[in-house]
């Protein structure tokens, strides 16, 4: 099934250079949902993959298992709210992969903290949880990566966001605002970063069939959910996956500093 996918992406772009081979490939959160589907299709595209995981790390050797095996892939344990973890896991990282090529700033959360009805302490451990996890942790691991690229004269940061940030998200505020920010940071770090040959992008899905979603997508919400878009379904992480390899291919750098929305029709921004 995934083969077949591949072989469709390479048919489509095959004006792109979508082979990946002895590219490193660094993806935040690839132990499961759209994380794992990079990497699959990274590896099917013959990268080196490297995931990290936060706490699942049977269901991450899973993953590196399943890989490709003609490459070299591994998986780190890393917390990417912990500053010092970060610090630490990209020192290891740099001295096993001295080169990095593409950093996908996947791994997020997504935990509800309605004004209505939390505690204030509640309301208080929901911004820093998130707003480490989704904004500050990628901002963390984009100035390690940005350092080794800068040195290395290119290299390629794909950043997912989400349709929260434009449309609101009224359960999830921190969420919403995390991947604003997000945003911001990754427009401007494609601007700092153009001249060293750097490209940032940033994806936006809508609702994905992932474990993160699967509580809502089950619930009596999920229909309605479904029905935002005129297709009827819910996006599938192999359609992110896709969608963040062409970001990643040879040929797309005047792309830096976009912002692709990817929610079939769910929500049109101006
Ligand atoms: P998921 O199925 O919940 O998987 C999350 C991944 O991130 C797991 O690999 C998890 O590791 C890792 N992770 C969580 N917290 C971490 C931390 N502090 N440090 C390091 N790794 C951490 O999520 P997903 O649905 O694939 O979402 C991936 C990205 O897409 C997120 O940024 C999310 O905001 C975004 N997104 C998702 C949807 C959706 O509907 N699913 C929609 C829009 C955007 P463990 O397995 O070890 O816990």
């Amino acid at each position: 099934m995934l083969k077949e996918a591949s072989a469709v992406f390479l048919f489509k772009f095959e004006i792109m250079q979508v082979d990946f081979a002895h590219k490193n490939v660094l993806i935040t959160g690839g132990s499961r949902g759209i994380g794992k589907a990079c990497a699959q299709l990274f590896s099917e595209l013959n990268a080196n993959v490297i995931i990290t995981y936060k706490s699942n790390k049977t269901l991450a050797e899973e993953v590196v298992a399943s890989l490709n095996p003609k490459q070299n892939h591994c998986c780190f344990q890393l917390d990417v709210a912990d500053p010092e973890a970060v610090e630490s896991f990209y020192q290891d990282f740099q001295n096993q992969y001295k080169h990095l090529d593409v950093l996908v700033n996947n791994a997020g959360i997504f935990t509800e903290h309605k004004i209505e009805t939390i505690s204030y302490q509640e309301w208080q451990q929901a911004w820093k949880q998130t707003l480490g996890t989704n904004l500050t942790g990628v901002a963390n691991l984009c100035y390690f990566a940005a350092q080794q690229m800068i040195a290395q004269k290119e290299g390629k940061i794909i950043n997912i966001s989400s349709r929260g940030a434009f449309r609101g998200e009224p359960d999830h505020p921190a969420y919403g605002a995390s991947k604003a920010g997000l945003n911001a940071m990754s427009q401007s770090l494609a601007v700092a970063l153009a001249p060293h040959n750097i490209t940032v992008g940033v994806i936006a899905p809508g609702f994905i069939e992932t474990d993160m979603a699967s509580e809502v997508l089950a619930g009596e919400a999920g229909e309605q959910i479904r029905k935002q878009s005129p297709l009827n379904r819910v996006g599938k992480p192999e359609e992110v996956a896709h969608v963040v390899a062409m970001f990643a291919s040879s040929g797309l750098e005047f792309m830096t500093g976009g912002i692709i929305d990817l929610n079939g029709a769910s929500y049109l921004r101006s």
